[in-house]
């Protein structure tokens, strides 16, 4: 890169901004995070996932004197990351373990001749005293930390060799670090300061909303099934990421939607270290395919088109929650964020915490983490506004998430919540057997199993007095006094018991809200998805006549891709090929007018652009010259089922006073 012999500004930066990565402004905070590094301070920057933190640090050290060293953990992706750089015209390269020893040395020697614009360093090496050495032999402009959060101790990330990262300012008092992560809360923040020794440091922190990921939370019945409608109705042919708990419902999610004829892959820790880097590598290099995978999956996945996150099981916590998801729409386009959620799930978690290593406090903290995970898939508020909430932000309502479109309801469940807990502690009495919740609402709801004949359960008071409610709509009551704490599960078997709060709603002096359950949701933007009806994406406000011309851009990219070995998303993102389409530029010139084409992409594309879209007849194939001029839904789905949710009556149905609740105390 040619760079200015004057002192650095910012007019240089707005430059590089056009004529390398092809955009026409900064965005959010970028332009003074740019100012403050190419300054030569220290940032610390916390953005969410494709908030485009990678320029924060890819402009200043284009701009300033050397190279840019950026600390990574991810290993696997560096290839990728210097690849896309490369297709940028920017001279990059990593070192890592991956490398043998010559190809090592070609990196090194580059760096000495100040050959490299940045330079990507995994942590470990960066603590050798062989690394150090060769830093201060050639000219450092910047350290970027990525992946900040990594020296979080108490994080779901930590790297030990991330500790070792304080001693940067001390060795190299006079380079700039630039600090960067997606890790929103307040804890995490802190720490990273403590430990960088970053207290000096400009503190840049985003909103954590993510406008363009629309969230939905759905009521799980059949998460196969459901999975395979949302990706047919409204996914058909787009990168996506289906979560599951265990490495078992992963190989039979995976196996499931192959057979179907969806393009998935399988991902998780148990698999062979070889199959799993293929399927990897397929999720990133070609388009649409679908990985079903545990959460081990997606750290520094930085595909920028995955469409949806799929859940099929409760994360643990909203942190968790909020990362996996995030890994949808980096590129700002629409997309979705789906989670099945059901009465399993809070039995599964609730043991898992039971079961779980530690001590009595580890404990507590991951039943809170839970806690809050639930209430936000119980909520009858805005998704995002709690969501934003949690990291301590405030939202207004959005508009693109489930309770936004279709408001959901709440309904007064305190007198079902007493029929409920009334059976169970009737069955608490009887102390024989222990009983789940499916016994339970067999009682409510007056069924003669041969299970309730054999323990004359239809004997009891509470015997058919709550047949007012189907069963989906009594596992609704279980799973939210589950989750509320007004009830818990004891033992391998998910037994109901009572909790110390039980006695407060059945003694008539706390009254219980919940949210109305749906019918399963079927899809919720019937106009999005698919149209072209060839299992390709056509993003949403694409005008119907752009439609063949994207399709045959898409096609070409991908041709294109395979050739030069790389993902799809190096030659171009989503949106460019969406500008194209639209704009059906008829020269070069006017091609490097589209966002996402700099200098080098265009110099390289345009031939084949122009001549895509004079294939397709969509420009003057005589316009086609290859000499390149340099240039600067709706919600989740149905409404509530018509049977009234919970009985109105003044008088309860059943005789409360016969079942007597005695004080909480006489109950253990
Ligand atoms: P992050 O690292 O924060 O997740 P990235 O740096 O990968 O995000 O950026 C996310 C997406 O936004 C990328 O596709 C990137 O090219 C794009 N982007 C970043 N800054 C700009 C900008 N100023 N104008 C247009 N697109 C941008
Ligand atoms: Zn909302």
């Amino acid at each position: 890169m040619a760079l200015p012999d004057a002192s650095p500004d910012t007019s240089d930066a707005l430059q590089v901004l056009h004529r390398v990565f092809g955009y026409s402004s900064f965005r959010g905070e970028q332009q003074d995070i740019i100012e403050q590094v190419v300054g030569g301070g220290d940032a610390l920057v916390l953005m969410p996932t494709g908030g485009g933190k990678s320029l924060c640090y890819q402009i200043p050290a284009l701009v300033r004197d050397g190279t840019g060293i950026v600390i990574s953990p991810l290993i696997a992706l560096m290839q990728d990351q210097v690849n896309a750089l490369t297709a940028l015209g920017v001279r990059a390269g990593f070192l890592n373990s991956t490398q043998d020893p010559y190809e090592r040395q070609a990196v090194e020697q580059a760096f000495l001749a100040d050959e490299l614009d940045l330079l990507y360093l995994a942590p470990e090496r960066l603590r050798t005293e062989s690394t150090q050495r060769l830093l201060d032999r050639g000219k450092v402009s910047l350290f970027a930390i990525d992946e900040a959060h990594c020296v979080a101790q108490w994080g779901h990330d930590f790297r030990p060799d991330y500790l070792a990262l304080s001693m940067l300012h001390e060795r190299w008092p006079k380079v700039p670090r630039i600090a960067l992560t997606a890790t929103a809360t307040e804890a995490t923040h802190a720490e990273i300061v403590a430990r960088l020794g970053l207290e000096d440091a400009r503190h840049f922190v985003a909103s954590f909303d993510r406008p363009n990921i629309q969230y939905r939370i759905a009521p799980k019945n059949n998460p196969l099934k459901q999975v395979l409608e949302l990706i047919r109705s409204e996914h058909a042919g787009d990168a996506g990421v289906v979560y599951c708990l265990s490495r078992a419902s992963v190989e039979k999610t995976a196996a499931f939607l192959v057979e179907e004829g969806i393009d998935a892959v399988a991902y998780h820790a148990g698999m062979d270290a070889r199959t799993r880097a293929a399927n990897q590598a397929r999720f990133l290099r070609d388009d649409g395919v679908v990985v079903v995978a545990t959460i081990a999956f997606g750290m520094g996945i930085d595909k920028p088109d995955v469409r949806f996150v799929a859940h099929l099981d409760l994360p643990k916590s909203v942190e968790g929650y909020y990362q996996e998801t995030g890994r949808a729409g980096r590129d700002g386009e629409p997309a979705t964020a789906w989670l099945a959620y059901g009465l399993q799930d809070v039995v599964q978690q609730r043991k898992l915490i039971e079961g779980s290593e530690g001590d009595e406090m580890h404990r507590r903290s991951l039943g809170m983490h839970l806690d809050a995970m639930l209430a936000l898939c119980e909520t009858v508020d805005c998704r995002r506004v709690r969501l934003l909430e949690y990291f301590g932000q405030s939202g207004v309502p959005c508009g693109n998430c489930d309770t936004c479109l279709t408001p959901a309801e709440s309904w007064d469940a305190t007198v079902a919540s007493q029929k409920l807990l009334s059976t169970v502690w009737r069955l608490a009495k009887e102390r024989r057997q222990k009983f789940g919740a499916g016994q339970v609402i067999d009682i409510l709801q007056g069924k003669k199993t041969a299970k309730v004949i054999q323990f004359d359960h239809d004997a009891l008071s509470v015997f058919g007095v709550g047949s007012e409610l189907g069963t989906a709509e009594w596992r609704g009551v279980v799973r939210q006094l589950l989750a509320q704490r007004l009830l818990a599960v004891e033992g391998d078997y998910g037994t109901l018991v009572l909790t110390e709060d039980s006695g407060e709603v059945l003694g008539g002096r706390r009254s219980v809200s919940m949210r109305k359950e749906k019918a399963p949701a079927g899809p919720a933007r019937k106009e999005s998805g698919s149209r072209s009806g060839k299992g390709a994406r056509v993003p949403v406000d694409l005008p119907a006549a752009a439609e063949p011309v994207f399709l045959a851009l898409r096609a070409w990219r991908a041709e294109t891709a395979k050739e030069q070995g790389v993902p799809a998303y190096v030659v171009f993102h989503d949106a460019t090929l969406r500008e194209i389409a639209t704009r059906l530029p008829a020269t070069a010139e006017e091609l490097g007018t589209v966002g996402g084409i700099g200098e080098a992409k265009l110099a390289k594309y345009a031939e084949g652009v122009l001549g895509t879209l004079a294939e397709c007849g969509a420009t003057d194939p005589d316009a086609a010259v290859a000499a390149p001029a340099p240039a600067p839904g709706s919600g989740s789905g149905s409404a509530a089922p018509a049977r009234p949710a919970a009985p109105d009556d003044d008088e309860p149905p059943f005789d409360l006073d016969e079942m007597a609740p005695p004080p909480w105390d006489d109950w253990q």
